[in-house]
């Protein structure tokens, strides 16, 4: 955990059973209810949508682009008075060009939750790592992903202490 948070630049970094998990807990430290709503690309593996309803919220599917990453223009379009959050996928580490929406986040108080499943190490143009662009991102360090270990594994990361807080209350009973 200390040298995932030093590499990427992060105060937090908290270790999980899964990526699953680590977006899960991450979605259910921002408190949302059933009428709240998570934009997510509609071209991802299955976790991403169904951690949203796994902590309680609605997903809203996005279309994607040619590069199949989130179409920041459907993105826009699909903004409402009920969405809370977006999750950009960092699809093949590719990596979503957070600029193109952090403005319009900002604008409507919506918290960018990265999943970086399948990115570990992967930066945008300007350097940034995935992992430490939005409020919390999520890895998965399943044998199948870019960086993986026996059996399964996942990571949180982020600079907010409540999230971090949170998320280490949840991966195991309220033990800390
Ligand atoms: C693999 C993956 C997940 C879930 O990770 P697990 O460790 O399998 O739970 C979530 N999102 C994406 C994009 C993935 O590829």
């Amino acid at each position: 955990e200390a040298s995932v948070a030093e590499y990427l630049g992060v105060k937090h970094a908290i270790s999980v059973g899964n990526g699953s998990d680590a977006l899960t807990f991450i979605l259910r430290s921002l408190q949302l209810g059933k009428d709240d709503e998570v934009i997510c690309p509609a071209n991802s593996f299955i976790a991403t949508a169904w951690s949203i309803i796994a902590a309680g919220a609605k997903p809203v599917f996005c279309d994607v682009t040619d590069d199949f990453l989130l179409d920041p223009n459907d993105f826009q379009k699909k903004i409402t008075k009920n969405t809370r959050a977006v999750i950009p996928v960092h699809l093949t580490g590719r990596v979503f060009e957070i600029n193109l929406i952090r403005e319009i986040c900002n604008d409507h108080s919506i918290s960018i939750v990265e999943d970086a499943a399948q990115s570990f190490g992967a930066y945008d143009s300007k350097g940034a790592k995935t992992g430490a662009i939005g409020i919390a991102g999520a890895f998965s360090l399943h044998p199948l992903k870019n960086l993986n270990i026996c059996g399964d594994g996942g990571i949180i990361t982020t600079n907010d202490l409540n999230i971090a807080q949170n998320c280490i209350l949840l991966r195991n009973h309220g033990l800390v």
